[in-house]
């Protein structure tokens, strides 16, 4: 089994006295930003004009520009949307980065497809908490962590290690468990987890389920508590226990179903796609295609955002969550 370590097993230390730029104040830059403050370290922004920087300045924190905050700190953690990252680090980071210093990313894409090439007098390493964003606060906030991979890709100072694992006590990894990893290993498994598992595996099953019910005639209020309300409740019990605890909890007749139907749903043939898809990460196809997509201006991602967004489960949806406050939506 891989080594997990926990806060008792890191010295923080190693950050005393050191300054850490959060560079962008996004869903993980505010996390990590507010998260390291809570933890002791001295944490300023880089970012451009607007609503980001209003946001950084209204948590209390200094918000810079980019090159600014980088040429004041010895750790510089670079997150900006990836397809941003490699023009902004050519723009306004490379020739600000201090001999000795640390340069850090939450997500090795960049690094790992050689978008950035770091220089070779830095340490150059990656802490990337595995939830988003603003769980990552939330989770640190309420006293426990969501678990992250560390690793290392350049180690100029001969501490790079020991300064990847105190940021990662900084951001609350270290409450719930941080495993080594390698920038190969984090970005492939990250892009294959997101893509053929949790955001759109995950969105390709709630659709099909959500589909076959209201094609086959049933109210798509019904459908939709069915197919992706239900589905909350679910995960939260296979986070907390497992599958065995998920199957303890629902009903032997859900149980018999899940055991004799599941295996019909996501199949051989399922998984073959799954080792496509997982080939194209590993082979750069996949980065290619997102790169130049972005080259282009998103023609194909805003086509289809916007067809996503009409799709019927959304507009139910909508209608059924504004008649229950619990649920918050972030994004009202
Ligand atoms: P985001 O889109 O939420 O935030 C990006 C931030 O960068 C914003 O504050 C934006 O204003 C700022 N920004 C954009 N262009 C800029 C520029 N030119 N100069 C300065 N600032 C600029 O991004 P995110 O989803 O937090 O992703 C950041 C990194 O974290 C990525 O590498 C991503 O893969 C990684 N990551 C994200 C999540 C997540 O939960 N979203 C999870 C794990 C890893
Ligand atoms: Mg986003
Ligand atoms: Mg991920
Ligand atoms: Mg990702
Ligand atoms: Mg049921
Ligand atoms: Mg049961």
């Amino acid at each position: 089994m891989s080594k997990v370590l926990y806060e008792k097993d890191i010295n923080k230390e190693v950050l005393q006295g050191k300054k850490i730029a959060v560079i962008g104040y996004g869903s993980q830059g505010h996390a990590h930003a507010l998260n390291l403050r809570d933890s002791g370290f001295d944490v300023v922004i880089g970012i451009r004009p607007g609503n980001s920087q209003k946001k950084a300045e209204e948590d209390g924190f200094t918000a810079l520009a980019v090159d600014e905050a980088v040429k004041q700190s010895d750790v510089v953690m670079v997150l900006l949307p990836d397809e941003l990252q490699a023009r902004v680090y050519t723009e306004s980071i490379k020739d600000n980065l201090k001999e000795g210093s640390a340069l850090a990313f939450a997500h090795g894409f960049n690094v790992h497809y050689h978008q950035i090439v770091p220089p070779a007098n830095v340490d150059v390493f990656l802490v990337a908490p595995k939830g988003p964003g603003h769980l990552v606060r939330r989770t640190f906030e309420e006293g426990a962590g969501v678990p992250a991979l560390y690793g290392i890709y350049q180690d100029y100072t001969g501490n790079a290690k020991d300064v990847a694992l105190a940021y990662s006590v900084g951001v609350g990894g270290a409450r719930a468990g941080v495993i080594e990893t390698t920038f190969q290993e984090e970005t492939e498994t990250d892009l294959f987890g997101e893509q053929a598992v949790l955001c759109g595996g995950a969105t390709a099953l709630i659709k099909a389920g959500f589909e076959t019910l209201t094609e086959a005639g049933y109210q798509p209020e019904v459908a939709y508590f069915e197919c992706l309300h239900e589905l909350k409740l679910i995960v939260d019990l296979l986070y907390e226990g497992g599958l065995e605890n998920m199957r303890y909890s629902i009903s032997d007749t859900a149980q018999w179903g899940d055991f004799v139907s599941g295996p019909r749903v996501i199949n051989d043939e399922t998984k073959a796609r799954m080792k496509e898809i997982l080939e194209e990460v590993q082979n750069g196809e996949f980065a290619k295609g997102w790169i130049l997509e972005n080259q282009a201006n998103r023609p194909k991602f805003n086509a289809i955002n916007a067809r996503e967004n009409q799709h019927p489960i959304e507009k139910v949806g909508r209608e059924l969550r504004d008649l229950m406050p619990f649920v918050k939506n972030p994004l009202k």
